[in-house]
């Protein structure tokens, strides 16, 4: 269309993880996209994570004696998800996680391995996680920026989308860009990829989608509106799983830093400002946000000792809390008791239980079942934190191409999505998210995104 002010075969929105990796497989593909980013610096809700992702059946994983395959992950998924999810991409998702790090590793020089600490957990089956030694979100997506730049891929930052243009079909023909002064762009292109991540800044929505937590504390940037969601509904896309999100039941208050999983996967134990024990700290990392909410005074503390916190001391988060000297800290259970203002008999019978339950290999009142986490022992570390909402994992329906679908499942022409901007693949609410999914889908999903609108475009 002449109004265009110039043309790209493949427009890429959104500077995150998978916008970066979609831009990447585009241009390995032969393909030069354009991605545009609203911010000065991309960042998104990748530069806050904690750059951990799901990938299975990698040389990583095989070099620690660690068997896995898509096969694996794929049951891991539809169990963790209780059926409830969208089986065509779990299936890509799972099976796409492994070649796509190892694409990223060999290709682009990616330096991601198997994080042996993130022992199976909360619905991984095996060790999958992975990530960037000592590193995190902030690293990883600096990292990816590094290397488009090295590419030589173009990045227009500052560059918000606002619009975008169609045919009555549904046919993209381009997008409109709004800049920081109000003025406007307008581009065309060939192929659209939106990765502008999810909406759980949106207010509005959230309170729409998942009502339940419509007054948690939200730990995500504010970048992640759902402009992408609505204007690909806007264009004939259906959208799926909108209820669904990751809670996280450990944000540090009043720091705003993650107490990582690792904590747990360790040894450490949740009790409220009662001093007891709650829920099965093991079992669900986003839905353990609700109880966490539901209990008295709103905050909890997270219980740990100094050998969980050394274990954990190479992740940044626990790095950070470390050099802010967040925990609280003692060198009996009477002490901490009175530090955090708890019952000492209470907390004492706690952790007896957990001790108990841990000797003899069995399960507690709770059904966490204690194996190599040992409850925590003097001396003792506790944080205080709360239940907080951090991403959402609803959005645009795709299929195993991340081909963008109308209601009745028939493609959109030349559109595409991943990351928070599609469907996730957590089911329906808070309690079907694995850990490290989010970017696992983020990551895979811009790969597979960028490759087939290369094809199309190519
Ligand atoms: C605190 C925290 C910790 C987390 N830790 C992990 C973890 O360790 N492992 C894991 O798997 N997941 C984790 N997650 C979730 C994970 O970060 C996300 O699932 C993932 O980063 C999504 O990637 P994305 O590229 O889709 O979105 P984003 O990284 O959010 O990127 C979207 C980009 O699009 C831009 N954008 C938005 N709207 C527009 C617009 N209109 N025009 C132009 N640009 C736009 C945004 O500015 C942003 O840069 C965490 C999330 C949080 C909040």
């Amino acid at each position: 269309m002449s109004d265009f002010e110039f043309s790209v075969p493949i427009l890429i929105v959104g500077g995150g993880a998978c916008g970066a990796v979609a831009a990447l497989a585009a241009h390995d593909a032969g393909v030069a996209p354009l991605l545009i980013e609203q911010d000065a610096r991309p960042m998104g809700c990748t530069g806050m994570s904690q750059g951990l992702f799901c990938a299975a059946g990698t040389r990583s994983q095989a070099a620690h004696g660690i068997k896995d395959d898509g096969a694996t992950f794929l049951a891991d998924i539809l169990a963790k998800t209780r059926g409830q999810t969208d089986p065509v991409i779990a299936r890509a998702i799972a099976y796409g996680s492994g070649p796509t790090l190892e694409w990223l590793a060999d290709k682009h020089d990616m330096p991601w391995e198997l994080d042996t600490g993130f022992r199976p957990a909360y619905g991984n089956s095996t060790f999958r996680v992975h990530g960037w030694h000592g590193h995190g979100g902030k690293d990883m997506i600096e990292l990816l920026h590094q290397k488009l730049a090295e590419a030589g891929i173009d990045v227009l930052t500052q560059a918000r989308l606002a619009d975008i243009v169609a045919d009555a079909d549904g046919r993209v023909r381009g997008v409109v860009i709004e800049r920081p002064d109000g003025s406007t762009e307008r581009v065309g292109c060939e192929a659209l990829i939106i990765a502008s991540g999810g909406f759980a800044a949106n207010h509005e929505m959230v309170a729409r989608f998942m009502p339940e937590a419509a007054h948690a504390r939200y730990n995500g940037p504010e970048g992640n509106r759902g402009d992408g969601i609505l204007l690909g509904e806007k264009i004939g896309a259906a959208v799926a799983d909108m209820g669904s999100y990751q809670g996280y039941a450990m944000l540090t208050d009043p720091q705003g830093i993650s107490v990582p999983p690792g904590a747990i996967i360790e040894g450490g134990i949740l009790v409220n400002i009662e001093g007891r024990r709650f829920v099965d700290e093991s079992f669900d990392i986003a839905g353990m946000a609700h109880p966490v909410m539901a209990q008295p005074g709103g905050h909890i503390w997270v219980i740990i000792d100094a050998g969980i916190e050394e274990r954990c001391a190479y992740i940044p988060e626990m790095r950070d809390l470390l050099e802010l000297k967040a925990a609280r800290q003692a060198d009996s259970v009477e002490a901490l008791a009175a530090i955090l203002g708890l019952d000492a008999g209470i907390l004492e019978a706690e952790l007896a239980e957990a001790r108990a339950a841990q000797a003899a290999c069995t399960v507690d009142r709770f059904g966490r079942l204690w194996g190599k986490d040992l409850p925590p022992t003097a001396p003792f570390r506790a944080f205080k934190a709360v239940g907080a909402i951090y991403h959402t994992q609803g959005g645009l329906q795709i299929d195993g191409d991340a081909r963008v679908l109308r209601a009745d499942g028939s493609a959109l022409p030349n559109v595409f999505a991943g990351g928070g901007a599609a469907r996730g693949v957590s089911g329906p609410s808070s309690w079907g998210y694995l850990p490290a999914m989010g970017l696992c889908a983020a990551v895979t999903l811009g790969r597979i995104a960028g490759e087939a609108a290369a094809r199309q475009v190519g």
